[in-house]
C-alpha cells in the first residue's frame, strides 16, 4: 500500500505542484484547499503524513495542528511558511508539528524532510505498540 500524504494549501498552483511532485516519489496524495476540508480529511482518512500551509483563509495552521492533536490523529505533520522567522514556526512545533519548511518550497528538501518524518513516526509507532 502507497503511503498517503494530504496537503493543506489554498494557493492551487502550489497545490497542484505539491501534488505532482509527491506522486512522482510514489506516494498517494490527498487534497485539501481550506484548514476545515483538511481537517475532515485528515480525521476521516489518517494520512501518514500532513503538509500543512500555515495561512489559510479559514482556520490558520496552527489552529488545525491543535484540532489534529484533539481529534487523536497521528499523522506527521509538516507545517510550510513564508515567514520562518515569525514565533509561528516555533508555535508549530511546539503544537506537535514535527518540522517546518520555508516557502518558496525546495522540493529536494521536501522530500528529505518527509522521509525523516516518516521514519521517525514509524519508530514512534514501533514504541508504542
Ligand atoms: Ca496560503
Amino acid at each position: 500500500m502507497k503511503t498517503r500524504i494530504l496537503v493543506i494549501e489554498d494557493e492551487r498552483t502550489a497545490l497542484q505542484s505539491l501534488a505532482l511532485l509527491l506522486e512522482d516519489e510514489g506516494f498517494e496524495v490527498l487534497k485539501a484547499e481550506s484548514g476545515q476540508a483538511g481537517l475532515e480529511l485528515a480525521l476521516q482518512q489518517e494520512p501518514e503524513l500532513i503538509l500543512l500551509d500555515i495561512r489559510l483563509p479559514d482556520v490558520d495552521g496552527i489552529s488545525v495542528l491543535r484540532r489534529l492533536r484533539a481529534g487523536h490523529s497521528n499523522s506527521a505533520v509538516i507545517i510550510m511558511t513564508a515567514d520562518t522567522n515569525s514565533s509561528n514556526a516555533i508555535r508549530a512545533t511546539q503544537n506537535g508539528a514535527f518540522d517546518y519548511i520555508a516557502k518558496p518550497i525546495h522540493d529536494d528538501h521536501l522530500l528529505v524532510l518527509i522521509r525523516r518524518a516518516l521514519e521517525y513516526r514509524q519508530l514512534e509507532q514501533e514504541v508504542r505498540s
